[in-house]
Order: structure tokens, then sequence, then C-alpha cells
């Protein structure tokens, strides 16, 4: 292979017979755009994470199209076509469900988020303006995110050295690294997660400034940030991710309570359980089965809420005002950085607060809990705990078997009026965990007649 180093000035044109990338790898309807854009006398290349993927062995989820094309002119050869976006107008070809993007080559430093409103913050972004080619490349943010695969001879083009960078499993930033990450702080954040996806190492020179910048990605907007988390977390590589941001120093940046619980937690058994969250939300997307980001969410968050809570039970705050209050404050303090929509952050608090009538076993409010329509989650997150926590063991034995059993015999066995087992059923500290521990013992607290154990069951 040739070593010589891609340039906007002397790009490196690698022939068919040189890379790996085959046609049958290629979307048909993506190819079907790129057919038609040369029949009507257009360039047009599969561009970017595509042609990173492929030539890495992957199998890119979507299929984007680099074109001299205006959008218009793409329009106009396209029936299936829409244009989207205001300041920077773009065309999707609709296949069905498959969408295929077609951009017209660009000089601006554009984040690519869809979201192309003008941002403040001193953050650099010019006009939009039409370009070349290796305008096109050099605006893009990794040499392995600007490459072009050429419908016309079948070569990849190398405007940046990001063939050589693929080969070398290699994630470099185009241009100067502090420059281009105050550009776009979530840049930072898309070199750890194109890190975990691809099993890339950051380039020194590229992971030398995060530390020092990821406070900038303050001023992301949240919507973003919850648009990038979800890629982050609910795409197969979750565990990986998260120990990229802790170890380039980008946790504190998005999940600062969290960030602050996990250090101050001296047995680990916090982060263990967040890890164990993530594994086990990579094993059901590799298995194909549904992942929910209320859950992941709540594993993400349940340190700054052990915390949170632990302070309050510190204050003397009876305990379900606490549990409640303690996820309302971890929520919208979260909310500052992340926009998780309500139909996520509700479900989220919900696995939180059903946390400690899991040690209930008065037979009523085991039945209630059992038709509780987020029992399942909640569950789900009772396991997770276990994980590392074992002196929950014993309940999640009792609920296994509490759902795999017929009413009428789980009614027997259980007491109408059981006594309250040792560990008070709302005393929610995280066990082991080493957070500031709650007073040693409350006095037992009565219900209150008419005072429903959940509140608002
Ligand atoms: P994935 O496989 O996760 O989709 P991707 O690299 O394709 O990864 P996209 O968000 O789909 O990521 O972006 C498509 C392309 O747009 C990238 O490959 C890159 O060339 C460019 N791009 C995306 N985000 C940015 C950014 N913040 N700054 C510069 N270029 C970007
Ligand atoms: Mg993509």
């Amino acid at each position: 292979m040739d070593k010589r180093i891609a340039t906007p000035l002397t790009p490196l044109i690698v022939p068919r017979a040189e890379h790996g990338i085959s046609r049958k790898d290629i979307s048909p309807n993506a190819l079907r755009v790129l057919y038609k854009l040369r029949e009507g006398g257009f360039q047009g290349y599969l561009v970017g994470g595509a042609v990173r993927d492929l030539l890495v062995g992957g199998h890119p989820k979507d299929f984007d199209v680099a074109t001299d094309a205006t959008p218009e002119q793409v329009r106009s050869l396209f029936r299936n076509c829409r244009l989207i976006g205001r300041r920077f107008r773009l065309a999707h070809v609709v296949f069905g469900r498959e969408i295929i993007e077609v951009a017209t080559f660009r000089a601006n430093t554009d984040d690519g988020s869809g979201d192309r409103e003008t941002e403040d913050g001193g953050r650099l972004l010019r006009d939009n303006v039409y370009g070349t080619i290796e305008d096109d490349a050099v605006r893009r943010d990794f040499t392995a995110n600007a490459l072009y695969y050429a419908i016309e001879d079948f070569s990849v083009r190398d405007y940046c050295g990001g063939y050589q960078d693929c080969q070398d499993r290699v994630l470099r930033l185009i241009g100067d690294p502090v420059e281009r990450y105050r550009e776009d702080p979530v840049r930072m954040l898309r070199a750890a997660r194109l890190a975990a996806k691809l099993g890339f190492a950051i380039a020194p020179d590229a992971a030398a400034p995060i530390p020092e910048l990821a406070p900038l990605l303050s001023a992301a907007p949240p919507a973003r940030l919850f648009d990038e988390c979800l890629k982050m977390f609910l795409a197969g590589h979750a565990e990986s991710s998260f120990m990229l941001l802790e170890n380039h120093g980008l946790l504190p940046a998005l999940f600062p309570e969290t960030a602050v619980a996990l250090e101050t937690n001296r047995s680990g058994a916090l982060r263990a359980m967040v890890l164990q969250a993530l594994r086990s939300t990579d094993e059901r997307v590799a298995q194909d089965k549904p992942v929910t980001p209320a859950f992941l969410f709540a594993a993400l968050l349940w340190p700054a809420y052990c915390r949170e809570l632990a302070v309050m039970q510190k204050a003397g705050i009876d305990p379900l005002v606490a549990q409640q209050r303690a996820a309302d404050r971890v929520t919208l303090h979260q909310a500052q950085r992340i926009a998780l929509p309500r139909r996520f952050s509700q479900p989220m608090q919900e696995i939180w607060l059903l946390q400690p009538r899991f040690a209930q076993r008065v037979r009523k409010r085991v039945f209630r809990l059992l038709s509780h329509p987020r029992f399942r989650a909640a569950f789900d997150f009772l396991e997770l705990r276990a994980g590392a926590a074992p002196e929950l063991a014993a309940d999640v034995a009792f609920w296994r078997e509490a759902q795999a059993q017929a009413p009428e015999q789980l009614a027997e066995r259980l007491d109408p009026k059981a006594p309250r087992r040792e560990r008070d059923p709302d005393d929610l500290s995280p066990e082991g965990e080493g957070a500031a521990p709650g007073p040693k013992k409350r006095r037992r607290r009565r219900r209150k007649p008419g005072g429903g154990e959940g509140g608002g069951e």
C-alpha cells in the first residue's frame, strides 16, 4: 500500500482491486441513487460512516451520499425525494423504510447534527456554502469519516489520510484537534463513541486535549446530547463507550452527579452495577431484543439518585418524601445537560421508586406490586442491583418465584399481615456502597390510614 499521506492537494485514489469494498455490501437503494446521479451527469459518492464501516469489515446501518448536484437538481432526478433542513438543505431519497441522505458538497464546518441553527457561545459557524469534494472532506470530523467511494470507477478517494488510518485503526481528527473540538464539542463524544464502536484507538493528539476541553460540552444543546447518548448506549457498545468516557474525563460533563457519586463510592459497587447494566444492554442489542432509554438512564443515574437519597435520609426526611424528592432533583439537574424526554424520565423514576417495595411480603402489597405496570422493568433493575449487592439475592429469589407461581398458591404462602422484615423497605441507602450512611435507627413508621405505600398507585 502506498504510504504517502493523502491531502486535499494530493488525494489518494485506491483502485477497486486494492480495497475490499464490494457492491454487494452496499444497499441496493444507495447504489440506485449513485447510478442515477451519474446518469444525470453528476458526481455521486458514498461517504462517511458507511465507507469507513465497509473498509473495516462492518455493516453500515445507513448509507449517505455526497454529490456535486444541488438539492434542487437531486429532487428533479428522483420522484421519491424530499428536501429537508433550513439553513442547509439536504435531499432525502425515500425507499419505503430506507432513506438515502444525499448532501451537496459543502465548504463549511457544520456539526453534522441535523440541527443547523446558528449556535451561540463563540462557536465558529461559517456560512453554509456549496464547495468542492476537497472542501467537503476537510469539514468532516475524523479522517476515517472523510472517505469517498466513487461509483464511476469503484475506487476509494482519500483527501485526508483516512484510508491509512482505517488500516491502522486510528481515529484522527482532521485539522487542529483543539480548534475542531472548540467548533463542535460533541466531536469529543463522537471520538469516544466511534472508538468504542470500531475498536479504534483515538490518536494521541486527538485524545490529549479532551479532559481539558470536556467542560465545553455543557454548552452543547441538551437535545443533541440526548441523541448522542442513545447512539452511544443503545447501539451495542455501551460498556466500552462508558469506559472511554471515564478514561477521557468526559463523564462529569455528561453525568456530573453520577460522576461524583462514583468517585466517592469506595467499594466500587455502584460502578459495577452501572457497567453490568451497560453490558446487559449490549447483550440485548446483540440479540435484537428491545432496549429502553428509561431503563438505561435509570441505571446511569442510579448512583446520583442513591447519593441524593442518602443526603436526605441523613437529614431525617420521611423516606417516601425523600425518595420522590431525590428522584425529582436528579431528574431536574440532569435535564440541564441531557434532554431526557418525560416519556422516559417518568418510567425511570418509577423504576427507582419501586425498588424499596421489593422488600415487602405482606400479601396485599405483593399482589399490588406484581400487577404494577412497571413491575417487570423494576424487577430487572433489582436483579441488576443484586449483581453488586449480594444481600438482595433473597428478594430476587422471592420475586422470581412469585411471578412463576399461580396466584392462589402465592396467596397461601403469604401472611396477610406479615411483620416487617429486619431491613426497612424504605431504606434505600445503596447497600455497601460507602455513601453517607443514614441515621442508624429511625422510629418505625406506622402507615397512616389511607396513606398508600407507593403513593399514587
Ligand atoms: P455511525 O456509524 O454511528 O452513523 P457516522 O460517522 O456515520 O457514524 P453520522 O452521525 O451518521 O456518523 O455522520 C455522518 C458523517 O457526517 C460522518 O461520517 C462525518 O463525516 C460527518 N459528521 C458527523 N458529525 C460530524 C461533526 N460533528 N463534525 C464534522 N463532521 C461530522
Ligand atoms: Mg452514519
